[in-house]
This record gives structure tokens, C-alpha cells and sequence, in this order.
């Protein structure tokens, strides 16, 4: 695995931080902030049902995870049986409609969905209304003695069918509950996989980069799957960012088709469980450790070092007034009344500070006001500010009438009306607190898009662009894993 040796490049990362914090300062690293990639970096980390119990196992558990998973957990382990059929899933794509719209791309067949009897065959791309009558299907205004229906190519060849005009591969199963219908898009793992990746990861991006993606896509969903969220309500997976954002056909590529197909069936474990295999965009340089940001630890989710210097999210920075600070604590129930001052660590090249998590990423930030003081967490911050991240410092900015003498050496704008803006030194708030008057701009700068944990995306594609394999990529981000093929 290509991990790196701690304090040093530790240190180095917080060179590199710091220089590009300063240049940042001068107004000219500002990255151009392209295109959102991230079911990942945007979406609100999930908390997986993890067995709390396992957070209290020792933690240097590596070398045994290593031997159980038979040695050196590097490549992908491949599949000795042949012939093994592939996982299919159910994902819904419509509930509580009136009606619903179908059709194939080619001749195509409506059975009854127990016993399979064919009640309507049709050619290539007739569109039949599918209707709730009584509690049973109508199509077409025609009651059937059905409440569920699979509409299927002809003799159930593979196919392509159409729903409210957007195309899924597979089959499309409708179900009435009496009043309403249901639509579940019946597929093999690997084509909702396919309908997924290119929601998660640019299309455009190296094809190693597109592979990794693919892995850690097909574990999401068989992860998730595994928890039965939906089971309940009959299907194993929504279309939405809850589970993967899923877009059918309309949503592939060329590119991410075949990094699909370049991975087919392969599956991260860890000790032969399916991993949670959270992903997300950028790092800001390092990920975290699980326990750091869920609370639990879980030994696959490490802190590992990246290069995040290609991200447009690698330096970010969020202003504030004074009263929407106060206001956004407020409405999150934490409320200081009149903001007084705010302490931080700030993110330091010693490695061993106190507030800091391994990667730097905030452990608590203390707002103390007139009514009291709140400590929240570096992710409580990130929710509560919007923040691109949990790995940030503090300043505040103000407002300062120049003295005439600094005016010639500061920028037109500023000797114009004798008015520039003054920036605090970052906040160094190991126990002294930065003190708020309340005419300041607080300002957070940070690095990092998402909550940090697993593969980071931006992380990923640079490693790819450099020569690494996906496997590599996935056993550098998701620690002791095996990469097993299923079928
Ligand atoms: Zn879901």
C-alpha cells in the first residue's frame, strides 16, 4: 500500500497549507470552483448502522486484518467459479402515482407478476397507461386481475424499457397498493452501477480514477442493500442521494460504461464483510479517521495523506458578519446571544494538537457570548455554516481607517477613501480566545470538500492521472481491504 511515513510529510502538509493559506491572502491562488461532483462531497455524511461495539476493539488491528484476508490485501482477488449469475436489485423509481407511462425500445411484453402469464405483447415503442382500477392494474383503461405487472422485452431478453419517457435497462415491475401505483426498475448490479457513476464522477476524468469510483459505487449499493432500509416498502434501493443518485440510461457514458465493465463484480471487503465505502470529493490533503467524524471507529476508514493540490476546493473561504454567526447558532440551538469572542486550535505543522484531529479537521471550535458558551464539532461547524469542510481556521477581517503614511503602499481602492481591510493573524486560540466586538467579518479559510472519509475524489483522479491503477487508488484510500470479485 502506498502509505505515507507520518510527521514529516505531516509537516510538509502543513508547509504546503500554510504557503498556499498566505498566497491565498495575496488573492492569487484562487482556484476557479468548477462543476459539483459528489452525491460525495455535497451530501450530508450518512451514519451508517455500525456496530458501536467495534469502536472499543483495539485499534492496531492492521496486521490481522492483513492475514485474514489472506496476506498482503493488494490487486483483486478473482472469482475461481464461473457461471455465477449476477446480483440483481430492485430500485424505485415512482411511488404513490396515479398513473405511469411504459414502453421498450424493442418488442416488449406485460406478465403478471406471480405467475408470469403474458397480458399484453406489444411491438417497439407503443406506450401503454398503466392504471390503478379497483386494487388491480389497468392498462390501457383495461382492468387486469393483476396488482403487480413486470413489463419485460419479449420472453424476458435482456432489454432496455422505457418509464414516463426515460429509459432503464432491465425490467419494470408496477405494483398496486389499491389506490396508487408503485415503479421499481428490476436491474443487475452492474447496470444501475452504470446509471450511477457518472452522477458521482466526471465522465471526462482518467479512466482509473472512473474504475475506483465504480468499486466503491457497486459496494455503496451492496452495503446499503445489506441494511434494509427499504425492504419494508419492497425494493432495495432509492434513485436518490439517500442511496445513489440513479438516472437510468439517460445518464451513462461511453467512458463510465466501461470502467464498469472493466470492474465487473468486484466488491471491497474487510474481513469478508462489504465495506461502507464513503467517498467524497476533496481532502484538502489528508482524510480522516472514522471515530473522528462519526464517532465510531471503523478500521478501513484511516487518515491517509493525498494530493489534493489540483482541487478547485484544495483552499476555500466562508465570511460572516458577527450577527449571522449568532443568528445561524441560534437556529441551530446554539445560541451565545452577543458573540463575545471564538476559540479554535488553529491547524498546526507540530501534529500533536490539541483540538486538531490527525488530519487537522477541527475537533471543536468554542463560540462564548453574552448568554453562555457552546463548544460545536469541526461537522457541527460544517452544517451550521455551510462549510466545505471540517478542516479550517478562524480570522476575523476588519474594516480600519489607513494612517496616511501606509496609504501610498496599499492598493488604489484603499487610498481612495482611506479605507482598507484589515486581516487578523489567524486566530492562534490555544487557550487565549480571539475577541469579538461585533463590527468584524469572521472569516473561515479551509481546505477540503466533503466529510473526509474513504476515497476523496480529487485525491483519486490525481493519483490516476500519475500512473496509479485503480486498485491501488482503493487500497490507498479504504485501509486493508480486499477487492474481491463476486460473480
Ligand atoms: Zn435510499
Amino acid at each position: 500500500m502506498e502509505r505515507y511515513k507520518g510527521r514529516r510529510l505531516q509537516g510538509m502538509f502543513a508547509a504546503v497549507m500554510a504557503m498556499a493559506f498566505f498566497l491565498f491572502q495575496l488573492g492569487i491562488a484562487e482556484a476557479g470552483v468548477s462543476t459539483l461532483y459528489p452525491g460525495a462531497g455535497n451530501r450530508p455524511p450518512k451514519t451508517p448502522e455500525w456496530n458501536v461495539e467495534k469502536g472499543k476493539e483495539e485499534k492496531n488491528v492492521s496486521a490481522k486484518a492483513a492475514e485474514q484476508n489472506g496476506g498482503a490485501a493488494k490487486g483483486v482477488k478473482k472469482l475461481d467459479k464461473k457461471n455465477v449469475p449476477m446480483t440483481m436489485l430492485s430500485v424505485m423509481l415512482g411511488e404513490g402515482l396515479a398513473s405511469a407511462s411504459v414502453s421498450g425500445i424493442s418488442d416488449f411484453e406485460v406478465v403478471d407478476g406471480n405467475a408470469g402469464k403474458v397480458l399484453e405483447s406489444c411491438g417497439a415503442n407503443k406506450s401503454l397507461n398503466i392504471t390503478v382500477d379497483g386494487s388491480y392494474i389497468a392498462i390501457n383503461g383495461k382492468k387486469t386481475k393483476s396488482r403487480i405487472v413486470t413489463v419485460q422485452a419479449k420472453n424476458g431478453a435482456d432489454g432496455v424499457m422505457k418509464y414516463n419517457g426515460s429509459s432503464y435497462r432491465g425490467s419494470l415491475r408496477l405494483t398496486s397498493d389499491g389506490v396508487r401505483l408503485q415503479v421499481l426498475n428490476q436491474l443487475s448490479l452492474e447496470d444501475y452501477v452504470k446509471g450511477v457513476l457518472p452522477s458521482e464522477m466526471s465522465p471526462g476524468w482518467h479512466g482509473e480514477a472512473l474504475k475506483a469510483q465504480a468499486v466503491a459505487a457497486r459496494t455503496f449499493a451492496l452495503y446499503n442493500r445489506s441494511k434494509g432500509g427499504h425492504k419494508a416498502v419492497g425494493y432495495d434501493l432509492c434513485g436518490s442521494s439517500h442511496c445513489q443518485v440513479y438516472s437510468g440510461m439517460a445518464a451513462e457514458t461511453a467512458a463510465t460504461n466501461s470502467a464498469v465493465d472493466a470492474t465487473r463484480g468486484q466488491v471491497m471487503y474487510y474481513e469478508h464483510q462489504v465495506i461502507y465505502a464513503a467517498f467524497h470529493s476533496s481532502s484538502g490533503g489528508a482524510t480522516e479517521n472514522s471515530e473522528d467524524v462519526w464517532g465510531v471507529y471503523q478500521p478501513y476508514l484511516r487518515s491517509v495523506t493525498d494530493d489534493d493540490s489540483k482541487s478547485p476546493y484544495h483552499n476555500w473561504t466562508a465570511k460572516f458578519t458577527v450577527v449571522q454567526v449568532e443568528k445561524q447558532l441560534a437556529s441551530a440551538g446554539k445560541g451565545v446571544g452577543t458573540l463575545k469572542s471564538i476559540s479554535l486550535s488553529p491547524i498546526s505543522s507540530s501534529g500533536s494538537v490539541t483540538g486538531r484531529t490527525a488530519s487537522g479537521r477541527a475537533y471543536g471550535v468554542k463560540f462564548t457570548g453574552s448568554s453562555g458558551t457552546v463548544t460545536i464539532t469541526g461537522e457541527q461547524a460544517r452544517t451550521i455554516f455551510g462549510l466545505k469542510s471540517a478542516m479550517f481556521n478562524v480570522r476575523t477581517e476588519r474594516s480600519v481607517k489607513l494612517p496616511a503614511a501606509e496609504n501610498s503602499k496599499k492598493t488604489a481602492a484603499a487610498s481612495k477613501g482611506s479605507q482598507g481591510t484589515f486581516s487578523e493573524a489567524p486566530a492562534a486560540m490555544n487557550g487565549s480566545a480571539m475577541k469579538i466586538n461585533g463590527s468584524e467579518t469572521i472569516v473561515f479559510d479551509g481546505h477540503g470538500f466533503g466529510h473526509g472519509l474513504g476515497l476523496a475524489q480529487y485525491g483519486a483522479k490525481a493519483m490516476a492521472d500519475k500512473g496509479s491503477k485503480y486498485d491501488d487508488i482503493l487500497h490507498h484510500y479504504y485501509t486493508d481491504v480486499v477487492i474481491q470479485e463476486i460473480y
